[in-house]
């Protein structure tokens, strides 16, 4: 039986790892179509060609002849299409499993889209349930979509917790790398350059999700995530920094017992769970070598240092649409700082300043994905001005 496959960012690191396990399982998958909301069409087109494509589309509606150009250079044989028009034509396709790979709140719309009958998604775009998570949920669960995380701590809690159903977890423990600051005294994190911040010592990521990975706000969308996967609020949901990352997630019952997911730390393995269910996959990945690691290390995260996570704690505790106006006000700061226009240490201040500004007329979670939408643009504004300003100022 092959799996046709629709992969939603097929050339970030989420979606190399993807495309990686695919080719490992020739037999096992059709690739049916390919999109990319970057514009490396080069990449693009490579991978159409090792995975055979039948279209590919590129969200730069500009891109359109260097796609098909680039194509036609690396002897794919694919339809193909720019633009929003192109990307839903992709989402559109008939697929068994659609992997939502794309990055931000770029990723969202197209992610929500992707809901059909029949499909499973596989989800790594975060912003989806951190802005959106209430009415994705609804729809998905509305239409029988199985949502499969593909994140590594999610992808290693689900594993973890079984078919345990909600009252037996007492929490819900998500591991965290500390990022490239972790020993760091908080006036050197408050003065670190892009460069250092985009230093992480597991992965190799897109520019984004390093900048969370060392503020630590990674994790705490990836707490927001957990409570829209599995149902579980905040006060059960908790972080633990372990920087050899070989355990991904803990899953606590209220029997004492504790299940933890482990993996060696490589993206292709929580890639190869979802791609290989109902069954696994028989891969040759890099296996879990504990007596290499010698010992695991693991520490409580300090809040002090990496005020981005206890933010993300704030905004799930408040719910409504705090969540998402958190989102959108990083996704401007992290901008921000890669452009040199604020400091590290005011990405979290901004993130915080828009929480506070929006506090009160958000009681109520975004009802739908378009709703969710336009306060993440309003919320978006409102950072972008207070950036703006304080250029002015300085
Ligand atoms: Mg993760």
């Amino acid at each position: 039986m092959t799996t046709r496959i629709v992969l939603l960012g097929a050339t970030g690191s989420v979606g190399s790892a993807v495309v990686d396990v695919i080719l490992r399982h020739p037999d096992r998958f059709h690739v049916e179509a390919i999109v990319s909301a970057g514009s490396d069409v080069c990449a693009l087109a490579s991978v159409a060609r090792r995975t055979g494509a039948r279209f590919v589309a590129v969200a730069n509606p500009q891109k359109a002849e260097t796609l098909a150009r680039a194509l036609a250079d690396a002897g794919a044989d694919a339809a193909s299409g720019a633009g929003e028009a192109a990307i839903d034509e992709a989402v559109d396709r008939d697929a068994d499993l659609v992997v939502a790979a794309i990055a931000g709140t770029a990723g969202l719309r197209v992610t929500h889209r992707a809901i059909r009958p029949g499909r499973r998604i596989a989800l790594a775009n975060k912003e989806t349930l951190v802005s959106a998570g209430d009415a994705f949920m609804r729809d998905a669960r509305a239409a029988g979509v199985g949502i499969l995380p593909l994140d590594s701590e999610h992808n290693a809690l689900w594993q973890a917790m079984g078919d345990a159903c909600s009252e037996d977890i007492e929490e819900l423990v998500l591991t965290a790398s500390g990022g490239p600051f972790r020993k760091w005294a908080a006036e050197a994190i408050a003065a670190a350059t892009p460069e250092e911040a985009l230093r992480h010592p597991n992965y190799s990521m897109g520019a984004k999700i390093s900048i969370d990975s060392a503020s630590m706000m990674n994790k705490g969308l990836e707490l927001i995530e957990a409570h829209h996967l599995f149902g579980v609020d905040g006060a059960r949901l908790r972080v633990l920094v372990h920087p050899q990352q070989a355990v991904h997630g803990l899953v606590g019952f209220r029997d004492g017992s504790v299940v933890a997911g482990l993996a060696a730390p490589d993206m292709r393995i929580p890639a190869a769970h979802c791609l290989g269910l109902p069954g696994r996959l028989n891969t040759t990945l890099p296996r879990l070598d504990l007596a290499a690691f010698g010992r695991l290390d693991f520490e409580p995260p300090d809040l002090a240092r990496f005020p981005a996570l206890g933010l993300a704690f704030e905004a799930l505790a408040e719910g409504g649409g705090m969540p998402t106006v958190l989102n959108a006000a990083n996704e401007v700061a992290v901008g921000a700082f890669l452009s040199r226009r604020i400091g590290f240490g005011r990405i979290a201040a901004l993130v915080r300043d828009a929480c506070e500004a929006f506090a009160g007329r958000v009681s109520h979670a975004p009802d739908s994905v378009p709703e969710a939408l336009a306060l993440d643009e309003e919320a978006r504004a409102w950072t972008h001005a207070q950036v703006t300003r304080g250029m002015a100022v300085a």
